[in-house]
């Protein structure tokens, strides 16, 4: 049995019996305001909160290299020091301007990288979807030469990976963003595709042909919530604005009308 807890925007944790694996974990959920205007630091307290265990951290994986992805991801490294972190050059950059150089396993699209016995993870290239103004927000590589902490206008975005995490014979497929690269995808087929809902309209094919490559059992949607506001445990999930959740649910319905669809709550534990 594999758990899966979504614990808030892109950030999955997978546990079984001898591993924990996280993706793209953050957990200072910065408000709007800090957002825009001043550096950025990790709420050390909500990740500790969040995270009790650190040592028991066997990799953590990062999709891009944006704040809400990867702000908090040098700091659970530092704490969980014989977990293996797997991202792009940018994320390497952003690990060793905070003291953390060549802890980062870089992949630039395709690798599979092994974490454990029963434990790997492809880094399949992939598309960041279009937000505000139907553009990628902060395009680039993180700057070697930046100091931290930095504005989140910093937290350029690198290298975009949809992580296809092998956890003891299940195969997880991870969209933090809403696109793809339907080329990159062919034949990678999935047990559980994790689908990001804010954008989902802006890109071309998702999620339906996502779906019809991919082949999942089970959808889960996730990202939806409003992660600029704390989140407290047991309290319903913040929706963000404009998601049309509804939409998208008859999108995936009308397209794939057998696939089991999941819409979780922020620390909702699944199983599979
Ligand atoms: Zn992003």
């Amino acid at each position: 049995m594999i758990h899966v807890t979504w614990t808030g925007a892109a950030g999955l944790k997978f546990e079984t019996a001898e591993e924990m694996i996280l993706i793209d974990p953050y957990f200072t959920r910065i408000n709007l305001f800090k957002t825009f205007i001043l550096a950025i630091e990790p709420d050390l307290a909500a990740i500790k909160a969040a995270l009790p265990d650190m040592k028991k951290i066997k990799a953590v994986i990062v999709g891009h290299t944006h704040s809400d992805h990867a702000l908090d991801v040098p700091y659970i490294a530092d704490q969980a020091r014989q977990a293996q972190v797997v991202g792009s050059a940018s994320l390497d950059t952003l690990m060793t301007i905070s003291g953390l150089a060549g802890r980062t396993t870089v992949c630039r699209g395709g690798e599979r990288v092994e974490l454990a016995p029963s434990a790997a993870v492809t880094m399949i290239r992939s598309a960041h979807g279009l937000v505000a103004g139907g553009k990628v927000p902060f395009q680039g590589e993180i700057r070697s030469t930046a100091n931290l902490p930095m504005k989140a206008s910093g937290y350029r975005v690198g290298t975009v990976f949809a992580p296809r995490l092998e956890l003891n014979g299940t195969v997880f497929q991870h969209h933090g963003s809403a696109n793809f690269i339907a080329e990159e995808m062919e034949g990678r087929t999935c047990d559980v595709l994790f689908l990001c809902v804010p954008g989902w309209k802006k890109s071309e094919g998702y999620p339906q042909r996502l779906i019809e490559i991919t082949r999942p059992q089970t959808v889960v949607l996730f990202h939806y919530d409003d992660f600029s506001k704390p989140h407290a445990p047991g309290r319903k999930t913040r929706v963000m604005p404009m998601s049309d959740m509804k939409g998208l649910m008859n999108r995936i319905k009308a397209h794939a009308p057998k696939v089991n669809v999941i819409v979780p709550q922020v620390g909702e534990v699944m199983s599979f």
